[in-house]
């Protein structure tokens, strides 16, 4: 039976829950806003197919790619609308239109993620883009299963430990699967992305700063009707800059809708938070399905830095990396080639710059230090500046880092 001892020896996949026979377990969600699973053990008949199709106790083994490729949609309107080169709505639409469905993310009516499928192109829209919080798998592995009985094709696009987790579930290989993860830096809590929308929409503190186009009040708490994390185009933010943008409806303000917030990663409490790795769920730190250990046919991702390694193919409007793992993956992408600008890459080159292929990020040495604030505060503006806020020492080491850096390549030069 699951027993959950160390948080990081669990990815929330929700395998075991779909599989237990008897429905004896269910996700509660932590104080960190994680949900893990729980056995009423007074139904548990002690199976052992919970522990049997846990991708952390059972993982897979990790594998090279059989080739790697820069990737952009031919169709410019798809890429600008999408996180990288367009990839993931290419692939979607070859499915829906062989009758396939598609499983993906998307934001609930409280802007909660959730997985969920769509069997027409209307129903794709939803679930393009990254959404940068853990997403609830609910029955979605079931109900993937049942299709594939049926023998329609389905398409399962998930992180990497999330499509581990489908493949355990199922316990066997089906040919009308085409399995897709992305390269995943961890995925930020359920729990602190409902806070910090509370905190914006209550206008607590950077909702009222300079890139508040709305002005809120609290009186009038405005209503969310639209969330993009990769805003490429509204803003002038283009692809690399992770344009965030919350679009809103004032009450007071009639039915118009309006930006509420818009700003670049860097400048923005929810992004700086993730990407300092303050809120990554446990077993991001210690991610058991990196370098090709999603046992997925294909796995997405950013190109950074293809400016470098192939100017030429970057226009800032996003380009893809494809990992083609399978023959099924190398099939499908050379059927999508007339609608693919393609250009031919390596691991080595796709990876440097995006090394979480391969290794977890790091849990920061300030994690303490925001989780403490975040309790005491329930605050995740109070608790982000806090940990992210640049202490004397900080700033020196950056400065003696940088000085040390610039020496290295000084001295490289001159030899
Ligand atoms: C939490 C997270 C972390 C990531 N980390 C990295 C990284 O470190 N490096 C990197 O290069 N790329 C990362 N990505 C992937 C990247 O952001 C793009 O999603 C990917 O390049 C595909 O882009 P696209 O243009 O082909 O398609 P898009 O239209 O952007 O498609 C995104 C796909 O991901 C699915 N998806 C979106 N949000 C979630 C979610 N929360 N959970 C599960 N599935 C989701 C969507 O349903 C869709 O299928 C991450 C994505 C997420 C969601
Ligand atoms: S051992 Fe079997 S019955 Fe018990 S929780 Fe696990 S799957 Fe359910
Ligand atoms: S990793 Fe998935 S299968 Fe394993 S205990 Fe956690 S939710 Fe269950
Ligand atoms: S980093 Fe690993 S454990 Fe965390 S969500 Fe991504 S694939 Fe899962």
């Amino acid at each position: 039976m699951i027993k959950i001892t160390e948080k990081s020896e669990c990815c929330g996949c929700n395998a075991c829950v779909q599989r237990c026979p008897k429905q004896c377990i269910s996700m509660k969600e932590d104080e960190q806003g994680f949900l893990y699973p729980f056995v009423d053990t007074t139904s548990c008949i002690d199976c052992g197919l919970c522990e049997k199709v846990c991708p952390i106790l059972n993982p897979f083994d990790t594998k090279e790619p059989l080739q790697v490729l820069a990737a952009k949609n031919k169709n410019e309107d798809q890429r600008l609308k999408s996180s990288s080169g367009g990839t993931f709505i290419l692939l979607a639409e070859h499915i829906i239109k062989q009758g396939g469905v598609v499983f993906g993310a998307r934001f609930d009516t409280n802007w909660e993620v959730e997985h969920c499928y769509a069997e027409t192109i209307e129903e794709l829209e939803p679930l393009m883009r990254s959404k940068y919080v853990q997403s609830k798998i609910g029955n979605t592995y079931k109900e993937a299963e049942q299709f594939l009985k049926d023998g329609r094709l389905v398409m399962f696009v998930g992180t990497s430990c999330q499509i581990a987790g489908l493949k355990r579930f199922l316990r066997k290989e089906y040919d009308n699967l085409l399995a897709v993860d992305f390269i995943c830096h961890g995925v930020p809590s359920p729990g602190i992305w409902r806070k910090y929308l509370e905190e914006i929409k209550s206008s607590r503190s950077e909702a009222a700063g300079k890139n508040t186009v709305l002005s809120l009040s609290l009186k009038s708490v405005p209503v969310i009707t639209g969330i993009n994390f990769r805003e490429k185009q509204q803003g002038g933010y283009g692809w690399k800059k992770y344009g965030f943008v919350v679009q809103a409806k004032s009450p007071s303000k009639g039915d118009k809708n309006s930006v509420l917030l818009s700003s670049i990663f860097n400048e923005n409490i929810f992004m700086k938070g993730f990407l300092a790795n303050l809120y990554l769920r446990p077993s991001c730190y210690k991610c058991k399905a990196k370098n090709g250990s999603a046992n997925s046919d294909i796995t997405i991702a950013d190109f950074w830095g293809i400016q470098k390694s192939h100017p030429e193919f970057d226009d800032d409007k996003g380009v893809s990396v494809v990992f083609i793992h399978t023959c099924k993956g190398k099939g499908i992408i050379k059927e999508l080639s007339s609608r693919l600008d393609l250009i031919d890459s390596n691991l080595k080159e796709a990876t440097l710059p995006n090394p979480v292929y391969f290794r977890s990020c790091q849990e920061p040495k300030k994690y303490s230090l925001f989780w403490n604030i975040y309790k005491k505060t329930k605050s995740v503006h109070e608790a982000v500046n806090a940990a992210t806020k640049l202490t004397f020492i900080d700033v020196i080491k950056i400065f003696l880092r940088r000085f040390y850096n610039k020496l290295r390549r000084t001295f490289k030069m001159v030899n």
